[in-house]
């Protein structure tokens, strides 16, 4: 490898270097060795040495520095405003519930930190002048695009679940595949998932599904998946006898998934859209299948869901309101448009990230569906034109408030709001023009007002 491929930036070499002159052991490692090696853009730098946290805090105490990981030997730096984390070399200790070493033990030498790391591509670590220190030829499974647990692959998933979702979430970010017995003691081991706590696995589930090869991940390991997302297990395999479906319920959801931009929301929403499908079905004396009302019952599915993997509030909420609405299908008129954007609580964001959700499920049908994205652009397209050219798309944009209805006497309480609405509702249907004049006019004639 050439030194000029890992590009260190200058605030990293910086922290190395002033470990460095102070007797300590200091290299980058980890994602950012592994991302550098691969052509792509390193989120985060991350150093590992053998200064003692009590030490890293007396070089660096004149900078701002977050010590909320310093048990587990981090100490991070923040440097022109980005945070840079550097740890102790450390052996986790043993590790009774699956998940948490139950002690840390901070070592000398970098041989042993880079033991305990997940997978060989994430086990390498370099100096710019000691050059790259792999141990576990992590460079040459980068090469042959393969994950591969350092040490013994059942030990490793057993000490901590969380690699079993970390190694998914890579071969969908990355699409590499796991070599062969890391992936058989993955299906031994996947049942340990289960004591992984919701947030972790939201994080890694996230990122595989953001993955670019997020499609063959959810097909080829969907009983592991499953044992955190149990509906995965129903959908595999699950024909919808239509002429409209090629694929079965879990195929077309990662088709579906495939197809938005890799985005957090959308795909979500994506991957539970179709989960109340299987509860839903009937065929008819033609042997025709239907699933009537099963955004509703995917929602059933989605809140369980969301309450294993700790999704906010808010992200419940906008999932609920894409799942509950993605199988519509509005004409591409103003009239629909406002309809939808109404059923969307006015959100706009979430028109947007709708329309990517019905473009996704249009192209996961059938190969005859284009035209139904061409209908979905063309929404959006008139959703923009209403949007710029300040259209009144809400109640809330009408150039009438309920101070206008008081002044015109109308009784303060529920009357005015029920007024606005039909008033709303008058220009939805593009029957008046969003003007005062008309709107007062039409009010006056609701309440027989000459
Ligand atoms: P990303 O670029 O997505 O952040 P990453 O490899 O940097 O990927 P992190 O979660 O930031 O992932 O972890 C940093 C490093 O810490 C990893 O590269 C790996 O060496 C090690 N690591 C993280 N989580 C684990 C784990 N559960 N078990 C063992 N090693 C881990
Ligand atoms: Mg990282």
């Amino acid at each position: 490898m050439s030194r000029d491929t890992i590009r260190l930036p200058h605030d990293a070499y910086r922290l190395l270097q002033t470990l460095r002159a102070a007797g300590h052991s200091a290299y980058v490692v980890g994602g950012c060795v592994r991302d550098s090696l691969l052509g792509r853009l390193p989120g985060d730098w991350d150093i590992c040495t053998s200064a003692r946290p009590d030490e890293m805090k007396a070089l660096f105490c004149s900078q701002r520095l977050i010590l909320t990981g310093e048990k587990h030997g981090t100490v991070a730096v923040i440097l022109h405003g980005k945070p840079y984390e550097m740890t102790t070399y450390r052996l986790d200790g043993s590790y009774r519930d699956h998940r948490h070493p139950d002690n840390v033990q901070f070592v000398d030498d970098l041989a042993a930190d880079l033991a305990r790391r997940d997978f060989t591509i994430n086990a390498m670590a370099y100096h710019p002048v000691r050059g790259l220190v792999d141990p576990y030829e992590g460079q040459a499974d980068l090469h042959h695009r393969i994950i591969r647990c350092v040490g013994n692959p059942t030990q490793r998933f057993q000490e901590d679940a969380l690699r079993i979702l970390r190694a998914l979430r890579f071969a969908s970010q990355l699409s590499f595949s796991l070599a062969i017995d890391t992936e058989n003691a993955l299906f031994e081991q996947a049942a340990s998932l289960s004591y992984v706590a919701g947030e972790r696995l939201s994080v890694e589930l996230e990122g595989m599904l953001c993955g670019q090869s997020v499609r063959a991940v959810l097909l080829n390991y969907a009983e592991v998946l499953s044992v955190i997302i149990p509906q995965l297990h129903t959908m595999k395999g699950f024909d919808q006898h239509s002429r409209w479906h090629i694929y079965d319920v879990l195929e077309h959801t990662a088709c579906v998934i495939e197809n938005t931009p890799p985005e957090p929301l959308v795909r979500w929403a994506a991957l539970f859209h179709d989960a109340g499908k299987p509860d839903t079905f009937f065929r008819d004396k033609n042997g025709i299948g239907h699933m009537p009302g099963h955004p509703l019952a995917s929602i059933d599915h989605l809140r369980k869901a969301a309450k294993r993997l700790h999704f906010s509030r808010k992200r419940l909420h906008d999932l609920e309101l894409l799942v509950r609405y993605h199988d519509d299908h509005p004409a591409p008129t103003r009239q629909d448009v406002r309809i939808l954007f109404s059923k969307l609580e006015e959100n706009r964001e979430l028109f947007h990230t709708m329309c990517d959700l019905m473009r996704g499920d249009a192209l996961g049908q059938a190969p005859f569906s284009h035209k139904r994205v061409k209908t979905i652009d063309e929404v959006e397209h008139i959703f923009d034109e209403m949007c710029s050219e300040g259209a009144c798309l809400s109640l809330h944009d009408l150039p009438i408030t309920g101070k206008d209805l008081l002044e015109l006497g109308v009784p303060e309480g529920p009357q005015i709001g029920l007024l606005l609405s039909e008033a709303f509702a008058a220009v939805a249907r593009e029957e008046i023009k969003p003007q005062r004049e008309p709107l007062i006019a039409y009010i006056k004639k609701l309440i027989h007002m000459p």
